[in-house]
């Protein structure tokens, strides 16, 4: 289903030399990598609601799901879901949320692509998740699990 692009409302909005998430692919600001291919990339939410918690982006700037393609969408979700194979078994997770904010009005933060990997044990079943505070060494150990199952797998 093809339709005439739109736009949304986001007063985040930045062009590709501001934002945030197309730095950390520049490499100009550090991050808790976990994947990187060509055209994708994921690392550790710096505020993240659970231990694990992992944005997948595509490398390219594109504000909301609609300024990709079919096939690209398709791709960022087939590597959304490769890399939450890694997180749960990381994380030891029962289950994992996808979420992906489109727009101002949805809470998007940062105005670039991506799909939140949220790892969630049983025991937190039905909760409402709040943000963790986690040390740099927290991140960095759960990251080092999470590339070593990519690894593996
Ligand atoms: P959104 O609300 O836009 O869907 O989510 C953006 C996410 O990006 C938030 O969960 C926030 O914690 C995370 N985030 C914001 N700035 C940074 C950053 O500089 N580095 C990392 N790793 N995550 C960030
Ligand atoms: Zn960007």
């Amino acid at each position: 289903m093809k339709g005439t692009p739109k736009r949304l409302h986001n007063s985040a909005s930045v062009a590709p030399d501001k934002c945030v998430f197309c730095r950390i692919v520049r490499g100009e600001l550090p991050a808790e990598k976990v994947y990187e291919d060509d055209r994708y990339i994921a690392f550790l939410d710096i505020n993240p609601f659970s231990r694990g918690h992992t944005l997948v982006s595509p490398k390219a700037h594109g504000e909301t799901i609609w300024d990709m393609d079919e096939h690209d969408i398709g791709e960022l979700f087939m590597t959304a879901s490769e890399v939450s194979k890694a997180v749960v078994e990381a994380t030891g997770a029962d289950g994992f949320r996808f979420v992906q904010n489109n727009g101002e009005a949805a809470n998007q933060v940062v105005a670039h692509v991506h799909v939140h990997v949220i790892p969630i044990a049983m025991h937190e079943k039905g909760k409402v998740m709040d943000r963790l505070k986690l040390t740099p060494e927290q991140l960095a150990e759960t990251a080092k699990k999470i590339r070593e199952s990519l690894a593996r797998n």
